[in-house]
């Protein structure tokens, strides 16, 4: 057997998060934390099941890419385990699929390469891709051994910015080690960034670090008032014709349950960036009490479809939240949206909260509540 053909019978199909506790062991490759991403809802927008009456399955995907920056602007490095977490998710996302449409249907091939580039999984991530609203899936080639591929309204990359930045090749690559059982590298050749509008990714069998451009801190607190300003006043600058504006809510929910465990330096920085976003948002929208404080966040909190805030006493309800809705877990995992929350109000009405969330949706009470106290 050459080391081009698939040696072992892809170890996704025993028990996903065995696998990837192996990896982590023996690779030093992801990290730690995911056993709950078995509580994590596989959503999509506009699925007939949805988890959530009124919003349903997506989150406006500025929001989603602020999550995101709010932490790197802290913490460039981030960017790392970004990756990292993308691939999570690929290899993580395959599993039902494959599990539902059975491993041999994908294997019409020797070679990994041919396995991920014949029709079937070429049918099947285009259109699990669109139903995402992670991105249209234009071409993928097969050339020397590697896989080039296009993806056109890419929704989780940052728009306007000279630099290759999405997670998308990573993505990838996870998903093609579930489909395969080998290890992937790759690179990101373009990202569809507001002119070209096109990612183009190759990958191809192999265990290389990702190369990724660096950017400085200015560049993310530049990008990171952009996002917030468009989340505020629910305008994207760069709509997408063919997708509009909407990303299932599983990547929030992954990145905001990864983030909460990676580590506990992690869980700081990604409540540090909630703070911060919250109080940036009420510096675009001041408010002159707390009654109308609440009411700026909760249009806020609708339109990008985070969830249903409103005030009830010192507390404050979120129904169908972002981060809980169709989780399962013992602990509340709302702590990012309260992080908003508390920033927010703190900035608005100049003087310091504290939110602290004490009912969550997530371990089964009927909603999320968060006591906001002065202090
Ligand atoms: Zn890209
Ligand atoms: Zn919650």
């Amino acid at each position: 057997m050459t080391t081009d053909e698939l040696k072992y019978v892809n170890p996704v199909f025993a028990d996903p998060i065995k696998y990837l506790q192996f990896r982590d062991a023996n690779l030093k490759d992801v990290i730690h934390g995911y056993e709950s991403l078995d509580h994590i809802a596989l959503t999509n927008p506009g699925s007939p099941d949805s988890v959530r009456p009124i919003l349903g399955n997506s989150v406006v995907e500025m929001f989603f890419q602020m999550q995101l920056v709010g932490v790197e602007l802290l913490q460039p490095k981030v960017i790392e385990d970004q990756l990292r977490m993308a691939r999570i998710l690929g290899y993580y996302m395959a599993y039902p699929t494959v599990n539902k449409m059975g491993f041999d249907q994908f294997r019409t091939g020797k070679t990994p390469v041919e396995v991920v580039s014949n029709d079937m999984t070429v049918g099947f991530l285009g259109e699990s891709w669109r139903n995402a609203g992670i991105g249209l899936i234009n071409k993928v080639e097969e050339h020397d051994g590697s896989i080039e591929c296009e993806i056109n309204e890419v929704g989780c990359s940052i728009k306007a910015l000279d630099s290759k930045y999405c997670s998308l090749c990573s993505n990838l690559c996870g998903i093609a080690e579930g489909l395969t059982g080998v290890l992937w590298s790759g690179e990101l050749e373009e990202c569809g960034n507001a002119e070209s509008g096109t990612c183009k990714i190759r990958i191809h069998p192999g265990d290389e670090p990702f190369v990724k451009d660096k950017l400085e801190k200015r560049d993310y607190a530049d990008i990171l008032d952009g996002l917030v300003k468009s989340v505020v006043d629910g305008v994207n600058p760069y709509p997408r014709k063919e997708l509009g504006s909407d990303l299932t809510m599983t990547l929030s929910q992954v990145v905001n349950y990864l983030f909460e465990n990676a580590s506990p330096g992690h869980r700081i920085l990604y409540h540090f960036s909630g703070m911060k976003v919250g109080e940036k948002m009420a510096e675009l929208k001041p408010a002159k009490n707390m009654n109308e404080a609440v009411e700026n966040l909760g249009k806020i909190f609708s339109e990008n479809k985070v969830g249903l805030l409103k005030q009830d006493g010192d507390n404050l309800i979120l129904e169908e939240s972002l981060m809980a809705s169709g989780v399962k877990n013992q602990k509340p995992q709302c702590a990012y949206l309260g992080k908003i929350i508390e920033g927010c109000l703190s900035k608005a009405l100049g003087r310091k909260f504290s939110v602290t969330e004490t009912k969550c949706l997530a371990k089964g009470d009927d909603f999320c509540e968060f006591a906001c106290k002065r202090i």
